[in-house]
């Protein structure tokens, strides 16, 4: 992974356009009292060649969303239902963001610019339609941090402060004001699925199903799966393939989203639209984010589960069109795949050459064992075992681990991270006191110097192993 991505040539492509009928409806963002630029992502704006924007035209477009060149001339809030903590809530729909624009990247795959924080919708229901300023903040540090890791996520792509005191239960307020665009490989949430079940819209679903088939093609499900030519199958399997991986990608980063419902999942597998999320301390399945998850349902531990019960509920959308057999067949590959993933991701993370998955299972057993014995934060854990190190301090020091680890051979690693002090982590203190620079002097810069070292130990992991049969 180099800094800066080969530079791509900005080119529109207005997918949706067959679909927006239904899709969403037309909106306008707000009226803010100013649009101050804050944060532009250029890495992420050179994947879809938007980085030669100056930054006047930056925030006409991305503070005060004029239309980009060849794109959507109104943003649309898109409609969607969703299971919020297990309860059904047709009562959502993008209540405070909207799909601005859809582009190539330099890849050649499809991607949207939404927004966060845009202002009111048809769906706002009570809310202000806003974001504050911390919220994009969290946003910009969980997403790099997870990029760092080897996670599919959306990239926060630009902050622009917009001058407004936000009243907020959850922070001291008056909070500042800010909106936030996300580039995204696609927008389509289970969610999105479950509304046109609840509606009984067969032909929408099946048009829908097409363009995800088409936009985001997947590998075809295995040769004795049932129904492996039906267009709903098909997206069944590599949905359950895309999530299973992704949940993988949460346990090995030490990653808790927060907010695990049908409408934050994407049917791309990249986890998008971040709350209330933490990073671990130390290891602990019962380590919960959300303030407000009172019964620790989206408990570290419980993420699989979580996606797998999401994933569940995809296959009872897709029961508008197809039978429940081949749906379950491809439900049930979720266990096997998150195990395969598991191995395949802790051993690069380790920095290991992987041997095959009855022993780096075992291997991610004895760490976890370790790690909850010790009580080391994980991600000092990671980086004193890193490529079979077993760094000789205390906290770290347990012998039938490394024996175990030095079984397995190290990949190559030369890069000068590994010789830092200290590894880079995103426990809730650093967030706190990169926060309170913001929030107190303006002082932006323990935020940029955070994610350009990010951004370092990004290089220096380098990109994660993608699952066996993905062809992207
Ligand atoms: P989330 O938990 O952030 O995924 O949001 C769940 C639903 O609540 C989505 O439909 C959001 O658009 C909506 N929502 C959250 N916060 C606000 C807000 N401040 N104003 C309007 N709608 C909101
Ligand atoms: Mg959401």
């Amino acid at each position: 992974m180099s800094d800066l991505p080969q530079a791509a040539i900005y080119t529109p492509d207005r997918a949706l356009d067959t679909l927006t009928e239904w899709l969403g409806v037309p909106v306008d963002a707000a009226d803010f009292p100013k649009t101050e630029l804050r944060y532009r992502n250029d890495r992420a704006a050179q994947t879809v060649g938007l980085s030669d924007l100056s930054d006047e035209d930056w925030a006409k477009h991305f503070g005060r969303f004029e239309p980009l060149e060849g794109n959507y001339p109104r943003p649309l809030a898109l409609k969607y239902h969703g299971h919020q903590f297990r309860n059904y809530n047709p009562d959502i729909g993008d209540g405070r963001g909207f799909l601005f624009a859809q582009m190539r990247d330099n890849d050649g795959r499809l991607m949207d610019l939404g927004t966060k924080g845009s202002g009111p919708t048809p769906f706002s229901r009570s809310g202000d339609g806003r974001l504050t300023l911390k919220g994009a903040v969290r946003e910009i540090l969980a997403t790099e941090m997870l990029e760092a890791l080897g996670a599919s996520t959306s990239k926060t792509f630009s902050v622009v402060e917009t001058g407004e005191e936000l009243q907020r239960g959850d922070e001291p307020s008056p909070t500042r004001s800010a909106v936030m665009v996300r580039l995204s490989h696609s927008h389509i949430r289970i969610g999105t699925f479950q509304r046109l079940l609840a509606h009984e819209e067969p032909d929408q679903m099946a048009g829908l199903i097409d363009y995800c088939l088409a936009q985001f093609p997947g590998p075809p499900p295995p040769a004795d799966a049932p129904g492996r030519d039906e267009p709903a199958v098909r997206l069944m399997h590599n949905v359950v393939e895309r999530m299973a991986d992704l949940a993988a990608s949460y346990m090995v980063a030490g990653f808790v989203h927060g907010v695990l419902n049908t409408d934050n999942m994407n049917i791309t597998g990249e986890s998008f639209d971040y709350g209330p999320w933490r990073w671990l301390p130390e290891w602990d399945a019962s380590f919960t984010a959300a303030y407000f998850d009172h019964g620790r349902l989206y408990a570290f531990g419980r993420q699989p589960e979580a996606l797998h019960w999401n994933c569940g509920q995809f296959a009872v959308a897709l029961r508008l069109l197809a039978d429940t057999e081949p749906l379950v067949f491809a439900l049930e590959r979720f266990g096997p795949l998150y195990m395969e993933a598991i191995a395949r991701r802790w051993c690069w993370r380790l920095g290991v050459e992987p041997r095959g998955l009855e022993l780096d299972s075992q291997l991610v057993s004895a760490c976890e064992k370790s790690m909850r014995d010790t009580k080391i934060q994980p991600d000092l854990f990671f980086f004193a075992h890193r490529g079979g190190r077993g760094f000789d301090t205390h906290d770290v020091a347990d012998s039938e681990l490394a024996a175990l680890i030095s079984q397995y051979t190290p990949v190559k690693d030369d890069h000068a991270y590994w010789d830092d002090e200290t590894p880079q982590s995103m426990v809730i203190d650093e967030v706190e006191v990169i926060w309170s620079a913001i929030d107190q002097h303006d002082d932006w810069q323990p935020l940029t110097d955070k994610v350009a070292a990010l951004r370092r130990m990004g290089a220096a992991h380098g990109d994660a192993p993608i699952p066996s049969g993905h062809a992207d």
